[in-house]
């Protein structure tokens, strides 16, 4: 490698974000910090600024430039402040960088991720949302500037371990995702009408965002990632299952036709398939501890409870149906999440309001991205109306 990696690192006060600071902060010479950007917590991004000293930190939301502006004068650093979603779209492309990390959380995403793919970057990709939004666009995108996706994802980077190094897909059987199954893993439907966010965020292996918590919870975190799996490795949901394992131990295995089951093992934490993205090929130190696996002492595996948790099968049927459906799983989904966070939709309604936004919306053929982000603002609107009804029901 010539000269130290820059880096812009998008979604930088979220749980990825500390996550991949924590691996940079671990190779000064290896790694710089170009860019950084958060939704609207300016004295977190300002922290983070102080300590990794930026070219340009982004705000995404605009009421907040004056404050970074104001901040970083006060402590006296040269960093540039910008805001905005184009701001975003910007850091993303700039040459300054050949490294990007996407960790937005939702569809919000979904632009930069684009922005980085067109511009032939190094893609560290965690916003699994802008993949199910705008998969084909973005493989497509990847290929024809010659960028790098490496999936950060951990079920996703595991798999493309194991998967052939070429690329190829020759004599791939299967990819099997493995799920922690949440904290409500093993519960009948009928037990979870009273689940409050507090206990859907409590997830047993991992520390995540509360929007990814609740994914998890649901199992729609799971759907998402077949979808995208779907399209990181171009297989069809025919070939590829979901696995129920609570240790989260085993990341994710690729079933050959010789019989032969390549899985990534490792312990439960981000900074190990962050570290793979920003060295690759190379290996370099994580500060993740050695798997212990006499500790462990056993690997459980069981198929997912499909009844109850219904948002797996949306998920599935959306892959099936192709063209804007997973636009639109995605976008009812942040939907139905937030609403959940917010007190206003029962935990056992989430899946309801998702099939109902679905069933509700035509499928249109894959288009452009202002296509999708139209399907998406649609679908938003229309999962809005169904939850206003619901509520009033
Ligand atoms: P988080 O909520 O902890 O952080 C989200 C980040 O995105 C924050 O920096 C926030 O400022 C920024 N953000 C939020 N809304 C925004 C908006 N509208 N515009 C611009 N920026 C915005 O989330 P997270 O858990 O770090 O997850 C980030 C992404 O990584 C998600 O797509 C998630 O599915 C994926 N992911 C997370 C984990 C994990 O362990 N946390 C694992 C796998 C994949
Ligand atoms: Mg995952």
């Amino acid at each position: 490698m010539n000269g130290a990696r820059r880096i812009a690192l998008l979604g930088a006060t979220g749980s990825i974000g500390g996550s991949a600071l924590d691996v940079v902060a671990r190779h000064p010479d290896r790694y710089t910090i170009d860019a950084l950007s958060a939704h609207d917590r300016v004295d977190a991004l300002l922290a983070l600024c102080a300590r990794f000293r930026p070219r340009v930190a982004v705000i995404a939301d605009p009421a907040h430039e004056a404050a970074l502006r104001d901040g970083l004068r006060k402590l006296g650093l040269s960093c540039e402040a910008r805001a905005g979603v184009e701001a975003l779209d910007e850091v993303a492309a700039d040459p300054n960088s050949d490294t990007v990390i996407a960790a937005i959380v939702g569809a919000a995403g979904v632009s930069s991720t684009m922005a980085a793919a067109q511009a032939g970057k190094r893609l560290l990709l965690a916003n699994k949302e802008s993949v199910v939004m705008a998969g084909a666009l973005l493989m497509r995108a990847v290929a024809a500037s010659g960028a790098r996706l490496l999936p950060v994802d951990s079920e996703h980077n595991a798999l493309y371990q194991c998967l052939p190094a070429n690329g190829g897909r020759q004599g791939v059987r299967r990819l099997l995702l493995t799920a922690s199954g949440g904290p409500f893993r093993g519960r009948p439907r009928e037990t979870l009408s009273a689940i409050t966010p507090d206990q859907a965020c409590a997830h047993p292996n991992w520390v995540m965002g509360r929007k990814i918590s609740v994914d998890s919870a649901t199992l729609m975190n799971k759907g998402l990632e077949v979808i995208e799996a779907a399209h990181l490795f171009g297989l069809p949901a025919g070939q590829i299952e979901v696995l129920v394992h609570p240790q989260s131990v085993v990341h994710s295995l690729v079933d050959y036709v010789d019989g032969s089951v390549l899985a990534q093992l490792g312990q439960p934490d981000m900074r190990t398939a962050i570290a793979y993205g920003l060295a690759w090929p190379e290996r370099i130190d994580s500060g993740v501890d050695a798997l212990d696996l006499v500790a462990t002492g056993r690997l459980d595996f069981e198929p997912p409870d499909l009844g109850a948790f219904p948002c797996l099968g949306l998920a599935y049927a959306a892959l099936r149906a192709g063209g804007s459906a997973p636009a639109v799983l995605n976008a009812a989904n942040e939907v139905a999440v937030a609403a959940f966070l917010a007190g206003r939709l029962p935990f056992l309604a989430i899946p309801a309001l998702i099939e109902a936004t679905l069933s509700a919306m035509p499928v249109e053929p894959d288009g452009d991205l202002a296509v999708l982000r139209a399907c998406d603002a649609q679908a938003r609107r229309r999962a809005g109306d169904l939850l206003s009804k619901m509520e009033r029901a």
